[in-house]
């Protein structure tokens, strides 16, 4: 059996777009964790009937757990409490104890306390009460063997009493195995989608008790096993896990929450090397993601942007034949701008970036999206061509991120041998 869980969402500010569902991806990513794959998910208005109609709905199908967010507040678009003590027919009970307890934090706040909060204390019959974050309670109960949680909406709140109660209690009302992670994101540069899918074809996963999801994004793929809470499918997930790495090797640049920027850092660190940049069409980009990190001064020694022709002279040495016979976007002009960088700029690497991000400017010979990418190791210079696409963001994005990844993959290269 597959766990399952359903998201509802409560709130105008969601369908309007104003408030982009930040609770949706915090949910749906931890159920996982916990093995629960959220099926369903929607957004209803600020109102009693739609709120019950969306429960109503959500049980008719027996998910193990159903999560609300939102509407537990004193106003009178708040409605929650009354959405799901309609769907489930069980009337609200004060709770004196709840109402002292949301006084108490009005008198610590030193705010006085309006009659609409005393609604806050309003909880469905038979529910338990989740403790307070701020100053909306949220609760959990039991409707006919599935797990109903109410949780506030200001996401800081939400979060906290996913941590503090709800993961610690679904945990134990499912029996799930903390030690073994029942989900496992594995990150990769440099394979696209249809290739990624004909490697995941060969491989045995289907009815393993395991789902494979791909997301694409600037950086790169990101591959998420998921497991059935149970300790086989964890184990299956573990063996696939190996599996997948031994096909696509030095492909998967890290897990979970790397990033290229990191690993590449982390790298150099263990190899107590230093780097400069020399970026043309990525403006600053690559600059910016290796200063992310903290400590990023320990092998970072700073970079240039040199995006006319005269700076990569003067300040990369970039001489003016090459410039001339080759033009700047080219092989000869990347691979001079990396070695100018390096001896300028007294590092033991350099990445360099030269190329066309678009809209214009574009030829035949050289289009949009054309960018050369040169690293330098030591003296070692070598130099990959790209052709991106779309927008010109997206092609610095992408430009930076390939040049992270050309540069990791060949540290990693120069280890081996
Ligand atoms: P409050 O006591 O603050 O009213 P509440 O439980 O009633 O708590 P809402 O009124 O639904 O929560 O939302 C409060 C704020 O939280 C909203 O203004 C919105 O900015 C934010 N919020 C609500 N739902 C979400 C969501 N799904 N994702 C991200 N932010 C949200
Ligand atoms: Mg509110």
């Amino acid at each position: 059996m597959r766990g399952t869980a359903e998201l509802i969402f409560t709130g105008d500010e969601l369908l309007r777009g104003d408030t982009v569902n930040t609770n949706q991806a915090f949910l749906g990513g931890r159920l996982l964790e916990l093995g629960l794959f959220t099926t369903h998910a929607v957004s209803v208005t600020d109102d009693r009937k739609a709120i019950a109609h969306a429960l109503v709905g959500a049980l008719l199908r027996s998910p193990d757990v159903i999560i609300l967010s939102g509407g537990l507040g004193p106003t009178e678009d708040d409605l929650t409490r009354e959405g799901v003590a309609e769907a489930l027919k069980r009337p609200l009970d004060m709770r004196d104890d709840l109402l002292a307890l949301i006084a108490e934090r009005f008198r610590k706040l030193d705010i006085a306390m309006g009659m609409s909060n005393r609604k806050q204390a309003l909880i469905p019959h038979g529910a338990t009460v989740i403790p307070l974050v701020g100053t909306a309670p949220g609760f959990w109960l039991d409707e006919g063997g599935v797990f109903v949680a109410a949780l506030p909406g200001v996401p800081r709140e939400l979060e906290q009493m996913w941590t503090d109660t709800l993961r610690p209690t679904l945990v134990d009302r499912f029996g799930i195995e903390e030690a073994v992670p029942s989900v496992r994101r594995l990150r990769l540069h440099g394979i696209g989608e249809s290739m990624l899918a004909d490697v995941l074809r060969d491989i045995p996963w289907r009815g393993a008790g395991v789902e494979i999801g791909t997301q694409a994004s600037l950086d790169g793929i990101t591959l998420t096993f998921s497991a059935q809470p149970d300790d086989r499918s964890r184990a299956r997930l573990a063996e696939l896990e190996e599996l997948v790495r031994d096909i696509l090797g030095t492909k998967i640049y890290g897990s979970e929450d790397d990033t290229l920027s990191g690993i590449v850092g982390m790298l150099l660190r263990d190899r107590n090397m230093t780097i400069a940049t020399a970026e043309s069409c990525t403006g600053g980009l690559l600059a910016k993601r290796l200063t992310d990190h903290a400590g990023s001064s320990d092998y970072f020694v700073g970079g240039v942007v040199a995006y006319s022709n005269r700076l990569k002279g003067t300040l990369l040495g970039v001489s003016p034949e090459i410039l001339h016979t080759h033009g700047a976007v080219s092989e000869q002009t990347a691979a001079a701008m990396a070695l100018g960088a390096r001896e300028r700029l007294q590092a033991d690497c350099v990445i360099a970036t030269t190329g066309i991000a678009g809209p214009g400017g574009g030829t035949p010979d050289k289009p949009v999206g054309l960018v050369y990418v040169a690293t330098a190791i030591g003296s070692d210079v070598q130099v990959r061509r790209f052709n991106l696409f779309r927008s010109r963001e997206e092609i610095r994005e992408r430009a930076a991120y390939a040049a992270l990844d050309v540069f990791r993959r060949r540290l990693l290269d120069s280890l081996e041998r």
